[in-house]
């Protein structure tokens, strides 16, 4: 059995690349690699299957098996031991292949008499590009060192591959960058936008794959590694001061950057011929294959860690920064793995949209993503290896899905319903300064939602009566530390200034559950939803709650001041707030500033406890808002943020409605202003069942005052309230089935 030697790898590692080198065209070019592998190899055959789709083995070159069955000969991914390798990622030998389960006989190859078998996959970065595969008619059993070296040249003809190296005739041997690809996620901010990606991280490009002196190409790798180590420890050092959880990743970046099993690996590839980077590369391509497979979000997490430092390390060997130095494309869509809020916002309105491959709908950069109105797709499997800069793509933001190079047809259908869009903001800008009245005569006070000074600006262009909404946890969340007060004064005075008189509910810091600041210490709590959130954090540690009132009277000085609590539980709590709020009143009094004008004092109604609160606490309080995102979570119990149960519920079922009557009602005897500030109040057919049942106030993202107006000024209120009781009376589940078909008969 012949043996292989570190020798013969380089050597066939070498004639790969004079053969990158040579101006051939894609099929000799992939005819001459299988022969001189099959020559180094010592094996009958070598062939090579690419993918022909996501699908499809096709097998495009060959030595040893019959030349007619090259681009005949397909297999379905997963099926015979080609596809089994591919579908795996791994490897797979056997000395007597045709006794395999699994084995498919294809007979118009003639590999009949071909015993045994190794295979291993072509792949770059967790992409499947095809398999690699050797054969021979002895039961020859691959030692660990072939099997070895086979991966090497794998990587090799997958980077050769990326190069373009064999592009040409059929769709086998389109580059992988240049097919049209339609990439479904989730939906996390609504909306259409068309332009050419820039990635977040871009890829680095490999171009050197083999070495010519693998000693010294060994010494580059490890003076890399200790650049590296530098700057984990120079990280680390900086971080201390800061969040556990950012200590731990580092941690963990330095163990991996120490690990004796990742630097052997990497060696071992470099001795076998590898450059440093490529050899970075294959191991990196290797964990995520491994990546894909692993159930465990720990382990997951950790291989993700891995994938970071690989890149690093890449960076350090090609001399390859984030800063490439490229232009940012006009109409740029970031394309990135995941993104954190301070970042995104540094992007800004420069962003036509956001495409991230990991993501939460209640992530820090989905709500900064909303604020800056940016249509924002998240959970897209593979976009990070799929896109490449300046590709052209279409993101919709509002179905949730993304047009990678998209074809044609798609783009112009794209257009024509992005033009559509823009026809009825024309419409919706024409209503701007007319008021939200039905035809029965009954006006609506749409207001907006913010949370960041970037949102102001809508103010009057949207036609918003007020800011129904501030949500100033945003401020603290994009921060690596804590703001200080004189900060918060000098946010709270800009918002009051832009505003212009128009009122502005401040409401106080929402943190917990979903918004957690890093540099906040929490506990772990089983279910941060309903755990130490909001208030009930504000009234048991009243130090950041004292500071942010202290700075809205500060930022107010001599003007009306609103301020609403948030998942007010109980009355009692809703008092206990209130006097919080007095004593920094009367505080700020002696020490001189000038208090408010006007002060309102209001409670967000996010759970169904406080509807039943009692009577004193309608009539204490100044106002009440409804949070419909979280009301509703806790209606139904069903979690806002888990996609399984997140749309199970709809906000117009009978029973909701009703509820949502309850709070109407009890306002009403008591006269208490009610507003309604969740998701919801900006989905027109939502909004037009609210108004309908009594809710007076509405406060929405600015793109959606638009929509909900124009819907309320075609529609009689009465007429709606009346159907919504007649769907009551009938015991039906939903109003929105009957509400669509009255929307239906509207005139536009
Ligand atoms: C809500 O819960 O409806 C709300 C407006 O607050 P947030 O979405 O910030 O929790
Ligand atoms: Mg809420």
């Amino acid at each position: 059995m012949p043996h292989r030697t570190e020798t013969d790898s380089r050597r066939m590692l070498r004639e790969l690349r004079d053969e990158m080198a040579s101006a051939q065209p894609g099929q000799e070019r992939l005819d001459r690699i299988t022969t001189i592998i099959a020559r180094s190899m010592g094996t009958d055959v070598c062939s090579i299957y690419l993918f022909r789709n996501p699908d499809t083995l096709e097998l495009c070159a060959t030595e040893g098996l019959r030349p007619t069955a090259v681009h005949e000969t397909r297999l379905r991914f997963g099926e015979g031991l080609v596809g089994k390798v591919a579908r795996l990622a791994r490897p797979l030998k056997s000395a007597n292949a045709p006794s395999e389960s699994g084995f498919r006989y294809m007979p118009e190859t003639g590999e009949e008499v071909f015993t045994s078998f190794l295979g291993v996959p072509v792949q770059r970065l967790g992409e499947r590009l095809g398999v690699l595969v050797v054969q021979s008619k002895e039961a020859r059993d691959y030692s660990e060192d072939e099997i070895y070296g086979l991966e090497v040249v794998a990587m090799v003809i997958a980077e050769m591959t990326e190069l373009g190296a064999f592009v040409g005739e059929g769709t086998s041997f389109a580059s992988p960058h240049k097919n049209a690809v339609t990439l479904p996620g989730v939906a996390a901010q609504e909306g259409e936008a068309e332009g050419h990606v820039w990635l977040h991280q871009p890829r680095v490009v490999v171009t050197n794959l083999v070495n010519d002196d693998s000693k010294a190409e060994i010494a580059r790798l490890h003076d890399a590694i200790d650049r590296l180590r530098g700057s984990v420890d120079d990280m680390l050092n900086i971080a201390r001061a800061g969040d556990k959880e950012h200590q731990e990743v580092l941690q963990t970046y330095r163990m991996f950057a120490n690990s004796r099993g990742w630097i052997k690996r990497m060696e071992e590839d470099i001795r076998l011929g590898l450059s440093a980077e490529a050899a970075v590369e294959k191991e990196q391509s290797a964990a995520r294959a491994r990546l894909e497979t692993v159930p465990d979000q720990y382990l997951r997490d950790r291989l993700h860690d891995l994938d970071d430092l690989s890149n690093r390390l890449l960076r350090i060997l090609t001399g390859q920064g984030v800063e490439t130095g490229a232009e940012m494309p006009e109409r740029a869509i970031l394309v990135a793995r995941n993104i954190g809020p301070g970042d995104l916002l540094e992007y800004g309105r420069k962003l036509r949209g956001v495409v991230l491959e990991e993501g939460a709908v209640g992530s820090h950069a989905t709500i900064v993503a909303r604020a800056l109105a940016i249509p924002l797709v998240i959970n897209v499997p593979r976009i990070t290896t799929d896109a490449l800069s300046g590709d052209h793509i279409l993101v919709d933001g509002t179905e949730g899905v993304v047009h990678l190079r998209p074809d044609d047809s798609i783009t112009s259908a794209f257009r024509d319903k992005m033009a559509m869009q823009a026809k009825a903001q024309e419409r919706y800008a024409s209503l701007r300064d007319k008021p939200a009245v039905g035809r029965c005569g009954t006006q609506v006070i749409l207001k907006m939602n913010a949370g960041l000074m970037a949102d102001l600006p809508s103010l009057p262009t949207s036609g918003a009566e007020a800011v129904g909404l501030f949500r100033t946890e945003l401020q603290f969340l994009i921060r690596e530390r804590m703001p200080r007060r004189s900060e918060l004064v000098a946010t709270y005075a800009r918002v009051l200034d832009a505003a212009a008189g128009k009122s502005v509910h401040f409401r106080t810091l929402d943190i917990g559950s979903d918004k957690v600041a890093p540099y906040m210490k929490r506990p772990d709590e089983p279910n941060p939803a309903m755990g130490w959130r909001a208030l009930r954090v504000g009234l048991d540690k009243p130090g950041v709650l004292r500071m942010q009132l202290q700075a809205l009277i500060r930022a107010a000085a001599g003007r009306p001041l609103s301020v609403m609590f948030p998942l007010v539980a109980t009355g009692e709590e809703f008092t206990r707030a209130r006097d919080t709020l007095m004593r920094e009143i009367e505080r700020e009094r002696r020490l001189g500033h000038s208090l408010p004008s006007k002060l309102k004092v209001g409670a967000m109604m996010e759970t169904p406890s406080l509807a039943y609160a009692p009577e004193s606490f309608f009539r204490e309080v100044d106002f009440i808002s409804i949070g419909g995102n979280d009301l509703k979570q806790f209606f139904f119990a069903a979690d806002r943020e888990n996609e399984l149960v997140r749309r199970r519920y709809d906000t117009l079922n009978v029973s909701f409605l009703t509820f949502l009557q309850k709070i109407v009602d009890r306002c009403h005897e008591t006269e208490t202003v009610l507003s309604f500030c969740g998701e919801d109040a900006g989905r027109p057919v939502d909004a037009l069942a609210m108004a309908g049942i009594g809710i007076s106030a509405l406060s929405m993202r600015p793109a959606s005052i638009g929509p909900v107006k124009s819907l309320i000024r075609r529609s009689n209120l009465n007429e709606v309230s009346e159907l919504i009781a007649r769907v009551q009376v009938r015991g039906l589940e939903s109003a929105r089935p009957a509400l669509l078909d009255y929307v239906a008969s509207l005139v536009e």
